[in-house]
């Protein structure tokens, strides 16, 4: 693992090794952590990721695991005996498989961060209430981030408009790791509610989650290395 102070995570969505690997070339494990999710893991598998935490990169392996705690533990583990930097699971699987999944994490002596996913952002009040539950979506995220607090997680994925309310009630060492960002001069493409790289920091995100304003970009390098610049004087990033 690294010891990068890279805010970046370059979200690495691509069906292939060989393509995702075509973009790292093309960046620099001093300017940016990446983001291996469920298309690219199951189309390349952990030999990507070991070849990517090979080349230097902290990895957010970010597979959102939901199960029976002893099967979420394992998992977990299998992702620290990767190198993996971050993972991921969701914080409704319960307080129980949270715990035992950060258990599992310490006992393979590995210092892996572990954060739990909210409330997805593509769930409206309406689907909250068709899962059964009758609590505000901004309630449900607060509540969910302190069970994930309490069963021991390091932080949670949360849009950037969370991220002040979570930091007055979760603490400053409570990691936010935020997608939906946008540089302002940045295509939107699907996201619908976008915050700008230094809003985010601002309000309390502590990585941010880029992809297609990078990925997409003529000079992926470049693009990152000016977020970077722009990120600067905020929060003394
Ligand atoms: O290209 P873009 O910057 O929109 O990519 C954002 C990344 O963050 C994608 O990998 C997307 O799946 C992920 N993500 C998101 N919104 C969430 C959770 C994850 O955009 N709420």
């Amino acid at each position: 693992m690294t010891q990068s102070a890279a805010k970046i995570i370059v979200a690495l969505d691509y069906s292939s090794s060989d393509a995702a690997l075509a973009l790292v070339d093309q960046l620099l494990p001093s300017a940016c952590r990446l983001k291996v999710g469920k298309e690219l893991f199951t189309n390349a598998g952990p030999d990507l990721v070991r070849v990517l935490v090979n080349r230097g990169y902290d990895v957010f392996l970010d597979l959102k695991f939901h199960d029976i705690p002893s099967t979420t533990a394992k998992a977990v583990c299998a992702a620290a005996d990767m190198g993996v930097w971050m993972t991921n699971v969701h914080t409704s699987g319960g307080s129980r498989m949270m715990s035992e999944a950060k258990r599992a994490v310490r006992q393979c002596a590995s210092d892996m961060l572990l954060v739990g996913v909210t409330v997805l952002t593509s769930m409206e009040q309406a689907d909250l209430y068709e899962s059964g539950v009758q609590r505000s979506v901004a309630d449900q995220v607060l509540h969910l981030a302190k069970s994930a607090q309490q069963s021991g997680l390091d932080g949670v994925v949360c849009s950037a408009r969370e991220s002040s309310i979570l930091k007055v009630h979760c603490g400053s060492e409570f990691l936010l790791v935020t997608p939906g960002i946008r540089p302002i001069d940045a295509a939107i493409d699907d996201q619908l509610r976008v915050v700008t790289p230094q809003d985010a920091l601002a309000m309390g995100s502590d990585y941010l989650v880029i992809g297609r304003p990078i990925t997409q970009s003529l000079s992926p390098l470049a693009t990152l290395e000016q977020i970077n610049q722009s990120l600067v004087t905020v929060r003394g990033a």
